[in-house]
């Protein structure tokens, strides 16, 4: 059962991916089917130059409201939702986390840029969260995104960030995230389809692409649980962090914390093998992240070690 980054199989119970195997994939999706396909669905990307800066949640209906009163709910509907976005065509994402264990991915996100948020789409990476019909979601389906998370952060370099408000998570705009502002070049952080507007054409006029429901608190709030950095980020306050720390290993402060600041964090030994601002269970043996091996492959980055 696995996960697939940067040309990457990583071992991750209750996941499947392109790459497994007949039984693993049957156990994952409950019987329902014996292969993943790999979705094409999107642009390509070179791993070896290529940055994932953040990864956008959303939730399938964009409609959730509260956790589920059931911790666990049975549920195949990753793998239904993820045929789904194999087959359409102008829509896709790299995972879909279901309301139990199991999850399912269907395109590397180091190779494809996929197709689920707009102007932002070309630096991050999207998931769904399946939700049920009357929107909540499940402990253990949210137990089971953190350690995914965990393993995106580590593995694609993404820093464990969320933006954050007055002791809750930001639901608002980012105005970083809008086209006029960089879209999303400057946000490396873990967001929500929630925090991405966009002005309209005729008017000018801001508007939010998705409501508060996609994907709603709960995802930020495991997150948070799980030791990931709050900062008002539409305040600007994780800029301010990243250029305090480029400035300390003197590179360039620019307040974007890309392959250089991320090699920088991880030669430092102060945060971890993979240059994690916070440790999370498991970053011990994870060993080199893969966003690195793909850069150090072809010559063209070295962490210097
Ligand atoms: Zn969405």
């Amino acid at each position: 059962m696995s996960i697939v980054l940067y040309n990457q199989r990583i071992e991750v119970p209750g996941t499947a991916s392109w790459l497994d195997s007949e039984a693993d994939v049957l156990a994952v999706t409950r019987g329902k089917t014996k292969s993943i396909k790999q979705s094409r669905e999107g642009y390509n990307r070179d791993p070896a130059t290529f940055w994932i800066r953040g990864l956008v949640t959303h939730t399938t209906s964009g409609t959730v409201t509260r956790l589920n009163d059931k911790s666990i709910i049975e549920s195949a509907k990753d793998w239904v939702y993820a045929k789904y976005g194999t087959n359409v065509d102008d829509k896709s994402w790299t995972l879909t986390k279901d309301l139990d264990e199991s999850a399912i991915q269907t395109s590397d996100p180091g190779r494809i840029g996929t197709w689920h948020a707009g102007q932002v789409n070309n630096v991050t990476d999207g998931w769904e969260l399946v939700q049920t019909e009357d929107g909540t979601l499940t402990k253990t389906q949210l137990d089971g995104y953190v350690r995914l998370c965990d393993e995106w952060s580590y593995h694609c370099g993404i820093p464990r960030v969320i933006a954050w408000r007055n002791g809750a998570p930001y639901m608002g705009m980012l105005t970083r995230a809008l086209s006029a502002h960089g879209a999303g070049a400057s946000l490396c952080l873990f967001y929500g389809h929630c925090n991405i507007w966009t002005a309209q054409k005729s008017t000018g006029r801001l508007v939010a692409t998705r409501g508060k429901g996609d994907p709603s608190e709960l995802p930020f709030l495991a997150l948070r649980h799980a030791g990931y950095v709050c900062l008002d980020v539409e305040k600007g306050e994780d800029l301010e962090m990243w250029k305090d720390l480029q400035a300390e290993f003197k590179l360039d402060a620019d307040g974007i914390p890309g392959p250089q600041t991320r090699a920088a964090m991880i030669k430092a030994g102060r945060y971890g093998a993979g240059g994690m601002l916070v440790a999370r269970p498991g970053d011990e043996s994870r060993g080199m992240p893969a966003w690195v091996s793909a850069r150090s492959g072809v010559g063209r980055f070295s962490l210097g070690l």
